[in-house]
């Protein structure tokens, strides 16, 4: 069997406008390239297709989190685990990257630095952080060949709904002046139970889904992902965490965590 023909730049533009990314708009991007390859040009191409479908007035936006077990510097730390697309986009001339030593997300376009602009230590994804802001900007978020699981609004959404969990991860900070590891607190787990947020988008047709590149994308109003996260959580707060059942290390120390953040 012959491998697949590499999908270039503009066959993806036009990919990503079919989908419905707004011409001008702010949009969120969470990618798992392996989905998507092969692409002709390989993760800059997918970077300058996403900025053709949002031209000159829109920005782009992705996270670029790290360990935070060094000092975060945001002009030389690598991204965690974010994917070799977001590690290239944060490292381009004219990116902004916010400075928060843990949750730090890249921004492209006229909002960036809003959208950048220094933020609480925690929560570290609440409505005062980039994920936030995109929400505040009406922006969409753009999860190509992930699901909601890598959805960083859906963090934005527990903050909001004050959820009765949250874990603290040791991170390397700046307090005083001085490199201190201190303790950052988020709503964290597994995040697979974020994947029951596909029903009711769909059920209410604020989900677009198609192919991008050779891969699955979903699309949807980052307010919409909020409203929809919200409504679940208002009858179970614990709706996103993974049953008892399910021997979850992740959900298991959530489920047994107690802070909130209100
Ligand atoms: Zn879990």
């Amino acid at each position: 069997m012959s491998r697949p023909q590499p999908v270039n730049r503009a066959t993806i533009s036009a990919q990503l406008r079919a989908l419905g990314v707004r011409r001008g708009g702010v949009l969120e991007v969470h990618t798992s390239f392996r989905a998507l390859r092969p692409i002709a040009g390989g993760p800059e191409a997918l970077i300058d297709a996403l900025l053709d479908a949002l031209g000159p007035e829109g920005t782009l936006v992705m996270p670029t989190m790290t360990d935070g077990q060094g000092l975060f510097d945001p002009q030389t730390t690598p991204t965690l685990d974010m994917g070799i697309t977001a590690e290239r986009f944060w490292r381009r001339a004219g990116v902004t990257r916010s400075t928060h030593p843990g949750g730090s997300f890249a921004a492209f376009g006229p909002r960036a630095a809003a959208i950048c602009a220094p933020q609480p230590l925690e929560p570290v994804h609440g409505p005062d952080s980039p994920p936030g802001r995109v929400v505040a900007l009406d922006g969409q978020v753009l999860l190509l060949g992930v699901g909601h699981d890598a959805d960083t609004v859906v963090h934005v959404a527990e903050v909001m709904a004050d959820v009765p969990y949250s874990t603290a991860h040791p991170t390397v900070a700046l307090v005083d002046g001085l490199a201190r590891t201190v303790p950052i607190s988020e709503p964290d787990h597994c995040c697979a139970g974020f994947a029951k947020l596909d029903g009711p988008l769909r059920a209410r047709g604020a989900q677009r889904e198609g192919p991008v590149g050779h891969g699955h994308a979903r699309l949807a109003d980052a307010r919409a992902i909020v409203d929809e996260a919200r409504a679940l959580l208002d009858v179970d707060p614990l709706v996103f965490l993974c049953p008892p059942s399910a021997d979850c290390a992740d959900c298991a120390a959530a489920r047994a965590s107690t802070r909130r953040f209100s």
